[in-house]
């Protein structure tokens, strides 16, 4: 098998990314994300696990009817019903592209399956035979790289005698260093030298901060498939991050010399609407796709940028579009603006639909100067995909903060007329301002799980961005950006308790409890 020229992107943030810890996008949320994804023109796009629950088969039903581009592949377990679960929920798809998988590892194989060798096999082969109702075929090796190397083989190879065209070699718990990587896919080519046609994926997690390299090693192996995900999110601490691999692809073309279809200047805006509905901010530092991925400092630095950009910069910030301008929408705001700056949020409205959300956001706007990112994808949420948020609005807000005494809070709510307001004191004005917003939402046993501030924009009006995540009767996800980092936080934990306050008052619970 020759190694390959293309290689194939085969997007996992619905599915990987959605297992970050605090993370539970919603049906929207991901068609959003596929609808981008799409624009990005990755070539295939993973979603869940039809058969786990009926919101992931559903969100698989929807994404798979309206995504046109990318495959939309799903998930299952090597089960008869997982199979025809998942068949099913891909019906509206034009291709069926089902992915199978089974641990191969001698602990998991014990401890999880308590499947013998021989049993295992059994079941793979049993299992991708039954592709005669879908049209293509992908097995992973579940916990490949602590797979033992020949019965990884007879696995892999079993999978492709019954008709699987692509083996998928995860490295599940991100325990693989480079040199493994690149001797685990030169095996595997070496066995499967007489399917050429099969394709070899690699799938990397970042437990040991080598996901990417271990990635770029597989495909200098011979992978002909990467499996990545947006911003690198994705169960503890993470997978491999998207943007990271195919900017490297192309920043050092002369070491890998593979192609793609991606288009790198929808990066940025895909990885900013990732950050918005899982409330996960990068940190800055990241490579790829955040704050500082093309700022200089130093005045060495600096000197040489100046001369020539070539000195310093391998990624310029117009290959990613990162700084790109950002159209401020307010009361003021044309249909045109709107329409782009949705569509700069991976959102297509219909004119109907714009209607109703430019109506929306002209009354939000009347008391503000701007309605910001977060503020329109939950208009268009309400508006168009009917997720009702609860829509109450922090009217007021105060914060001391007179050391040495400890920070106390006061935040006022407006909701359909009704005004609440509640204060208490705490360790710092963040905890403070949660612990009075849940007081004011009268909600209880709510955990502040992730919050997260990076600055946004830089100089003296600079406006910072706070990403927050809540756990207790249910999951939701925060985010907003003003100049004030404690009025951004504010804005954020209110956006969150708003969205688990919402459904359960569309469910008949009372606010309270
Ligand atoms: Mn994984």
């Amino acid at each position: 098998m020759e190694i390959p020229q293309r290689v194939y992107i085969f997007d996992t943030t619905l599915r990987d990314g959605e297992q970050s810890p605090g993370v539970a996008l919603t049906a929207s949320g991901k068609l959003a994300i596929a609808e981008q994804l799409a624009r990005l023109d990755v070539d295939a796009i993973k979603e869940g696990l039809p058969k786990s629950s009926a919101g992931d088969f559903a969100a698989v039903n929807s994404i798979a009817g309206q995504i046109v581009g990318p495959v939309v592949a799903v998930l299952a377990r090597c089960q008869p019903t997982d199979l025809e679960v998942a068949t099913r929920a891909l019906e509206p798809a034009l291709k069926l592209p089902i992915h199978v998988f089974i641990a191969t590892s001698s602990v998991h194989m014990q401890i999880k399956l308590k499947m013998s060798l021989s049993q295992v096999l059994d079941r793979i082969g049993d299992t991708v035979t039954r592709r005669a109702y879908v049209e293509d075929v992908g097995f992973s090796v579940e916990h490949a790289t602590r797979s033992h190397g020949d019965f990884l083989l007879r696995a892999a190879l079993t999978a492709v005698e019954c008709g699987a065209s692509i083996i998928n070699l995860p490295d599940a718990a991100g325990y693989a260093i480079s040199g493994e990587c690149g001797r685990l896919l030169e095996g595997v080519r070496a066995s499967l030298r007489d399917r050429p046609a099969t394709r070899i994926s690699v799938h990397c997690h970042n437990d040991l901060g080598l996901a990417v390299a271990n990635t770029l090693v597989g495909i200098g192996a011979g992978a002909g498939q990467v499996e990545v995900v947006i911003n690198g999110i994705g169960e503890r601490v993470g997978n491999v991050a998207w943007e990271e691999v195919v900017i490297a692809l192309s920043a050092r073309h002369d070491q890998c010399a593979v192609s793609h279809r991606i288009r790198p200047e929808e990066i940025d805006r895909t990885s900013q609407l990732v950050s918005q509905f899982t409330g996960m901010l990068g940190r800055p530092n990241k490579a790829i796709g955040d704050r500082n991925a093309v700022r200089q400092q130093s005045g060495i630095h600096q000197d040489g940028v100046l001369k020539d950009r070539c000195t310093y910069e391998i990624v310029t910030p117009e290959a990613i579009d990162v700084g790109k301008t950002a159209l401020v929408l307010g009361k003021h705001s044309g249909r045109h603006a709107l329409r782009k700056r949705l569509a700069n949020l991976g959102i297509v409205a219909s004119t109907e639909e714009l209607d109703r959300i430019q109506t929306r956001m002209k009354s939000l706007a009347k008391g503000k100067f701007e309605v910001n990112d977060a503020g329109l994808t939950a208009i268009w949420q309400d508006q168009v995909q009917g997720i009702k948020a609860l829509d109450a609005e922090l009217t007021g807000w105060e914060v001391s903060t007179d050391a040495p005494r400890c920070p106390s809070v006061r935040v006022t709510l407006g909701h359909q007329g009704t005004v609440r307001d509640a204060g208490g004191t705490g360790n710092g004005a963040v905890d403070t301002l949660f612990e009075a917003l849940v007081r004011a939402f009268e909600m209880k046993d709510i955990e502040l799980r992730y919050y997260c501030l990076v600055p946004e924009s830089p100089g003296e009006d600079g406006m910072a961005a706070v990403g927050a995540q809540v756990f207790g009767q249910g999951l939701s996800a925060g985010y907003a950006s003003d100049p004030d980092v404690l009025k951004a936080s504010a804005l954020a934990i209110k956006e969150v308790l708003d969205g688990l306050a919402g459904p359960r008052l569309a469910s008949g619970a009372a606010m309270c409890g």
